[in-house]
């Protein structure tokens, strides 16, 4: 795998009183109207949905000029825009599709699988997905980072058969890097702990999120790290995307990525294949291809298990066997995710 030249100068250096990525989402897009104007759209053409919603629409301009202006179906914009079409009620779509609230553990820590645990960060991220199954999920009471982490590092030291703990959320690169070191430090007293994974879109969506600080302490940590990025499109992954890509496994982590499979958007052998790809050549590992949770509000993106899995060999045809992403489905109640193909 050949990973593309750094910028000499990357990461920019950045100074903790002057974080490019906070900044970047502070200017971040909030209103459907703002975005179109943006790409130059008209909301009837578009079915957007410009109401004030519980689950709002956020966007980074970072990621917003990577859509194409004047293309209503660009498979960036349809991610992230509002559509009307998400109040229909369509049956067997639901709030907590996943079953997630039934298996926490402790504040914020989910123990679905053996060995492993998934902490909820922090309910925040860096961009807001429209099919995304936590979009209903009430994060207030729910997050592993309150009291300095302490009642999710306590669950977590008095279960020995826990190896891994899985950053996620949200986005638990919403998170200062000085809060991640708090947790880390929590970590670093508990023997069985053998590996860390981070779930996290943030290098995807907006690139100044891997700064020196983050390089930093990801570089200085104890165990095998490995980052799981989700990107949907070849697209998503521009010059600036890239150089981050390269920092991260520059400063030791596995980095993977997991994907959803979505209609309209990269229900395709091409698209897949081109996702596949870049990423390849990034020398990022194609982990997951999920099929949508079945979450209210985002029925129109479902893609059934036969096409899944019709698109998947058809990839296996065409690329090494490890640039393949697993074809899986979550079903409540099982012991990991269900691999199909
Ligand atoms: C998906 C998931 C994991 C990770 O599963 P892997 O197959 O190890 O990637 C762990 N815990 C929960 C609750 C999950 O939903
Ligand atoms: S970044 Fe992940 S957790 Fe956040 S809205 Fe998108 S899919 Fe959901």
């Amino acid at each position: 795998m050949i990973a593309e030249p750094m910028p000499a100068e990357w990461p920019p250096i950045s100074r903790p009183s002057a974080r490019a990525w906070q900044q970047g989402l502070r200017e971040a897009i909030r209103s459907v109207p703002e975005l179109l104007a943006v790409l130059g759209l008209d909301a009837e053409a578009v079915d957007a949905d410009a109401a004030d919603l519980a689950f709002p629409i956020l966007v980074p301009r970072a990621f917003a000029a990577r859509m194409r202006p004047g293309d209503p179906r660009d498979p960036l914009l349809r991610q992230v825009l509002p559509l009307r079409r998400e109040r229909e009620a369509t049956p067997g779509f639901v709030a907590d599709p996943v079953g997630d609230l039934a298996r926490l553990a402790g504040p914020g820590v989910l123990h679905k699988y053996p060995g492993r645990v998934l902490l909820i960060a922090t309910g925040a991220c860096a961009v807001h997905c429209r099919y995304c199954f936590r979009r209903h999920f009430p994060y207030a009471g729910e997050l592993a980072a309150r009291e300095r982490w302490a009642p999710a590092l306590a669950t977590i030291a008095a279960d020995p058969s826990i190896r891994e703990v899985i950053l996620s959320g949200g986005d638990p690169l919403s998170l200062g890097t000085p809060r991640l070191a708090e947790l880390s430090e929590g970590l670093a007293a508990i023997p069985h702990v053998r590996r860390l994974r981070i779930h996290t879109r943030w290098p995807i969506v907006l690139p100044a999120r891997v700064d020196r600080e983050l390089l930093d302490w990801l570089g200085a940590l104890r165990w095998p790290v490995t980052v799981v990025l989700h990107a949907n499109h070849a697209r998503e992954i521009d010059d600036e995307v890239a150089a981050a890509l390269g920092a991260l496994r520059a400063a030791g982590a596995t980095v993977l990525n997991q994907a959803v499979l979505l209609a309209g958007i990269n229900d395709t052998v091409e698209v897949q294949a081109a996702l596949c790809e870049r990423l390849g050549d990034l020398g990022v590992v194609p982990y997951y291809l999920h099929l949508l949770d079945p979450v209210e509000g985002a029925a129109h993106f479902a893609v059934d298990a036969r096409r899944g899995r019709a698109i998947v060999g058809r990839l296996r045809e065409r690329l090494p066997g490890y640039l393949v992403p697993r074809l899986a489905r979550e079903v409540p109640g099982r012991q990991s995710k269900t691999v199909l193909a």
